[in-house]
This record gives structure tokens, C-alpha cells and sequence, in this order.
């Protein structure tokens, strides 16, 4: 028996994002994502959602991810950011928090 899903376009989905560190019972509060390019599209590549707490944590992760990350020729991945999640907002309406990324020493 499969379950069928009823969404509509424009509404939210009623989900909640939980914080991606293990363990942690808080609600994500922030994305931590990185604009990901290669000359014909480009996109946000998250790398985890988090909590207000685990930010710090979480985002110096993302720039050892990003450190590590071997780029294909054409790719670029710029330096992860620290955006506030809204459920539901598309990631172009995601506000970015550079106070954020520079208190933790980006
Ligand atoms: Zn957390």
C-alpha cells in the first residue's frame, strides 16, 4: 500500500528541520551552505542545518569540508555561509549572516 501526498505548490511543508548534530534535540535555525558552480548552473550545496548552539561547531566542519573538496576544471565552490532558515523559503530568499561567519573566524 503506498501513501499518497497531498501538497500543494505554493504552501509549506508542515515538516520541522531538525539540527544535524547527533544528539542535539533543537530545531535547525540556520543553513550552512555553499554556492557550488561550474559555468553552466549553479546552486547552494548545503552542507548541514543547525541549530543556534551547534553553528560554531557545524560551520568550521563545512570549511574543512570545503578545504577537502577536490573541484572538477570549471567548478568553483565558494567559501560556506551561514544563512537563517525559513521553512519553506527558496534558497535565493535565504538571508546570510556574516557577522556570523566572521565571529567564528572564517
Ligand atoms: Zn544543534
Amino acid at each position: 500500500m503506498t501513501l499518497k501526498l497531498y501538497t500543494e505548490p505554493m504552501s509549506m511543508p508542515p515538516y520541522t528541520v531538525m539540527c544535524y548534530t547527533a544528539g542535539c534535540p533543537n530545531l535547525a535555525a540556520f543553513k550552512v551552505a555553499a554556492r557550488w558552480n561550474d559555468g553552466l548552473t549553479h546552486e547552494l550545496k548545503t552542507y548541514f542545518l543547525s541549530c543556534a548552539a551547534c553553528v560554531p561547531q557545524l560551520y568550521s566542519l563545512a570549511l574543512a569540508k570545503r578545504a577537502a573538496c577536490r573541484l572538477a576544471p570549471g567548478e568553483s565552490l565558494d567559501v560556506p555561509g551561514v544563512y537563517e532558515l525559513h521553512r519553506g523559503d527558496r534558497d535565493k530568499q535565504l538571508k546570510r549572516r556574516p557577522e556570523l561567519e566572521k565571529a567564528m573566524g572564517s
